[in-house]
């Protein structure tokens, strides 16, 4: 059996990045560069104004205050003046449009007057004022989104502003996705006696793709050694394998063996966590081949320890994991002699912005519900003896939104 930390440390030894491949920005989201994105252009291209109003000489906003200009064209976003702006001049400007060639300084709409051909500034601005520089978001030659990153809605819209419709990202680790059992029925099929519906697969499915993965679903394989050979054998075609059940110490627990048989070289098998001991980790030719156990919680959790890290890391990702937190406990948690436990837990922010958790009922590592219900999972050292409400513990918040709004700046 190996420690937590030594686990992971194992995983991610192992987990190398795979290749890259273009892909348009309408099918970006969510991957990773393989690359840093530079850009090819300034962004604005041209200097243009940040306001609806009139276009002038900063020199000549004294005779703007004074006496007004005369207003000797109108520029819609979208149009190019037709010539240079004169000194003594000034054009109506609408927000996005290019600044005439001449032009520095932009009066907003409602700063001014407009007698009849003219406009008179009731309040000036200072020299320069409402005009967007071109190149002053993105300098031509300059990088918008680093190597390794994550494309979200913000770089997306980035890389299309500057000119792209496609990017190099990091290829989708494929990940087989096999539960092991002869109580599973596959999903829409009824349950016959002593059966049971086939859960992990579709966590593991569902956490796959959201760690930018492409799930492989490859059924389910009885407690039978030569069909759970065969399925492991077809596994081990992806980049990465996940079985879920079969790899603790049951008279069929086949996971193991047949994975020795074929090659797959053993880095751990148990890991000092409650739940998730009996997880079973090995590589083959680069492959990852990940022995999750079969309980649902447990499968669960280590996918979110050792899998997800893998695959991010996988894709070029440093971003391996979620943003930690420290909680107060509102009741006292304990844990087993020699294992963390990682418990579920529900967050939630007092009014001093401090966070606090209480764990989601009952924690046994059947009871799926303790996942549906929480939205962090707390680490609890090996042999804490329970402690008080109110000590700090270590929490990764998982997905999700929340329904309180704090009160917010005014
Ligand atoms: P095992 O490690 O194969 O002995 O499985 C441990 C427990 O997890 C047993 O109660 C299994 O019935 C249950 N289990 C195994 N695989 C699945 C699965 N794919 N979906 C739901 N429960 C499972
Ligand atoms: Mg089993």
């Amino acid at each position: 059996m190996v420690r937590l930390n030594e686990a992971i440390d194992l995983v991610l030894d192992a987990a190398r990045p795979l290749g890259a491949e273009r892909v348009t920005v309408l099918e970006a989201l969510g991957r990773a560069t393989a690359a840093e994105v530079v850009s090819a252009a300034d962004v604005p291209p041209f200097d243009n104004s940040g306001m609806d109003g009139f276009a002038l000489h900063a020199a000549d906003l004294e005779l703007a205050c004074r006496e007004g200009l005369p207003v000797v064209a109108e520029i819609p976003a979208g149009t190019v003046a037709a010539a240079p702006l004169e000194p003594g001049q000034a054009v109506r400007i609408m927000t996005g449009a290019p600044l005439p060639a001449g032009a520095d300084t932009v009066v907003q709409v409602e700063h001014v007057e407009e007698p009849p051909g003219r406009v008179l500034v009731r309040t000036a601005p200072h020299p320069g004022a409402n005009v967007r520089r071109a190149g002053e978001d993105v300098r031509r030659g300059g990088v918008v989104v680093p190597r390794g990153a994550l494309l979200g809605p913000a770089e997306i819209g980035m890389l299309v502003s500057v000119g792209l419709e496609e990017v190099e990202v990091a290829r989708r680790p494929r990940v087989a996705i096999l539960a092991t059992g002869s109580e599973l029925v596959p999903l829409g099929e009824p349950l016959g006696p002593g059966k049971i519906h086939n859960s992990n697969t579709f966590t593991a499915w569902g956490q796959t793709l959201a760690a930018g993965g492409e799930p492989v679903v490859l059924g389910i394989a009885p407690d039978d050694r030569a069909e759970t050979r065969r399925l492991i054998e077809r596994a081990l075609d992806e980049d990465v394998v996940i079985t879920s059940g079969g790899v603790s110490v049951g008279d069929f627990d086949f996971v193991k063996q047949v994975e020795d048989e074929l090659g797959v070289e053993r880095r751990f098998w148990g890991v000092a966590t409650k739940p998730g001991k009996p997880v079973a980790f090995g590589v083959r030719e680069g492959r990852l081949v990940f022995g999750l156990p079969g309980n649902p919680v447990s499968a669960m959790v280590a996918f979110e320890l050792y899998v997800r890290p893998a695959l991010l890391a996988m894709q070029g990702r440093r971003d391996l994991w979620r943003p930690w937190i420290t909680a107060a406990a509102v009741e006292p948690v304990a844990a087993t002699r020699d294992r963390v436990e990682v418990r579920r837990c529900l967050l939630l922010r007092d009014d001093d912005g401090v966070w606090r958790f209480s764990t989601t009922g009952p924690q046994g590592s059947a009871i799926l519900r303790s996942m549906v219900l929480a939205d962090g999972l707390v680490f609890v050292p090996a042999g804490h003896a329970g402690g008080r409400p109110g000590d700090p513990y270590l929490v990764m918040p998982l997905d999700g939104s929340r329904p309180e709004r704090p009160p917010l700046p005014t």
